[in-house]
């Protein structure tokens, strides 16, 4: 929809990037995955997910992630359907056992501890809040047997690095508290110690190029201990929330009910092309390539400074840019819009005048470059 008073302003065509989308999610499925799903058509698409073509892909999926992660032994990738937000459901259910600890810093980190509030069965979680576009640390507490971090808070384009709090268990302390990591948008281009997490977990349609709808979860030995033990304990846990059935089901390289097929085949390709051009410092480096070029641009342009204070804290997979007042950055998102250039609008409820620019792994941080290019055309013509 293109407002009456929305200025005509056409970029050069040498100015545009290769590809125009820049969406923090759904984000940008690469052409050659598309060509990949094409191809997959006749022997894959709308085949059994209990036959050995369809379980080759979640086989790979299992793989692939231990190796791109060197995951240690003893740790399992876990996946099922839901997304991010099913997954949330899940730990409720089969994670916390009593109390956990939130930090929240944005939209994403606040809902997990919606959710553990809501639920009948927990006592009231704990929350370690900060402002937008800064990240609080857990705080060690005996009173807490799940620490819910964030790798990468969206909404706001803050990172942190996952460190298990100063006096809890290790990953295979028996009784420790667990921490839990929503990587949705930093897994696959974020580096992580998987020893600091017990349960990393994320869905496929941020840094893996692939379509919504699946939730992976990377679980710690202790993790899967929970897990077994709230069963073991006699909760009520839904079928299709259960984390030791999802447990079961991929060890055979099943989900419990029918996956998408197309969505693991699109996330298939991508972790692949992610192994063979190196592996994660291949993923990450084309990420943090592409933040350097944005965030160098926005500090050296008048107009323009990145949201986020701390240099360590901005992330490298999504951009959040402030506007000078004089300039109406969502203006500026509608003109890049009607030449193709998509999905660069801030997070709504945020509220800010500001472009998050997604720099996922399938990003081409050239476009990312080209797309400063056509920000300041855009902004000159205003
Ligand atoms: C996108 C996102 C989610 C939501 O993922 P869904 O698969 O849509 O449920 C949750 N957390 C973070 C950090 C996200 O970026």
């Amino acid at each position: 929809m293109t407002s009456p008073t929305l200025p005509d302003i056409r970029i050069p065509a040498d100015l545009l990037p290769r590809d125009g989308r820049f969406g923090s999610g759904p984000s940008k499925v690469p052409a050659g995955a598309v060509g990949a799903l094409q191809a997959a058509g006749p022997t894959l698409l709308g085949t059994s997910h209990r036959q050995p073509g369809v379980k080759s892909l979640v086989g790979r999926v299992r793989s692939g992630l231990a190796e791109l992660w060197g995951l240690p032994d003893g740790y399992e990738v876990v996946l099922g359907n839901g997304g991010t937000t099913t997954f949330w459901d899940v730990a409720t259910f089969c994670l916390i056992e009593r109390r956990s600890q939130h930090l929240c810093f944005g939209e994403f980190s606040s809902k997990f501890a919606q959710v553990a509030a809501a639920a009948p069965h927990l006592e009231e979680p704990r929350r370690v809040e900060s402002p937008a576009g800064t990240h609080p640390w857990a705080q060690a507490d005996p009173d807490v047997d799940l620490y819910a971090l964030t790798q990468n808070e969206t909404s706001t384009g803050v990172m942190m690095p996952l460190r298990r709090p100063e006096g809890t268990g290790g990953a295979g302390g028996e009784d420790g508290a667990l921490v839990a990591a929503d990587a949705t948008s930093g897994a696959g281009a974020l580096r992580f110690d998987p020893g600091e997490v017990d349960a990393y977990y994320f869905a496929p349609q941020k840094c893996f190029a692939s379509d919504g709808g699946l939730w992976i979860a990377v679980l710690s030995p202790a993790a899967l201990g929970r897990a077994a033990r709230m069963r073991a304990a006699g909760r009520w846990v839904p079928a299709s929330l259960d984390l030791s059935i999802a447990v079961e089901q991929s060890r055979l390289d099943q989900t419990y009910n029918t996956p998408a097929v197309a969505t693991l085949v699109l996330f298939v390709h991508q972790l692949e092309w992610m192994l063979e051009g190196g592996g994660m410092d291949f993923a990450a480096g084309r990420s943090e390539r592409s933040a350097g070029v944005l965030y160098g641009w926005a500090e050296s342009t008048a107009y323009t400074s990145p949201f986020v204070a701390k240099p360590d804290e901005r992330s490298t997979v999504v951009g959040t840019i402030d506007f000078d007042r004089a300039v109406d950055a969502a203006t500026v998102a509608k003109i890049l819009r009607a030449n193709g250039i998509v999905d660069t609008e801030s997070y709504r409820k945020l509220g800010r005048n500001q472009l998050r620019i997604a720099m996922f792994p399938a990003v081409d941080p050239e476009d990312v470059e080209a797309l400063t290019r056509c920000i300041d055309h855009v902004v000159g013509r205003l």
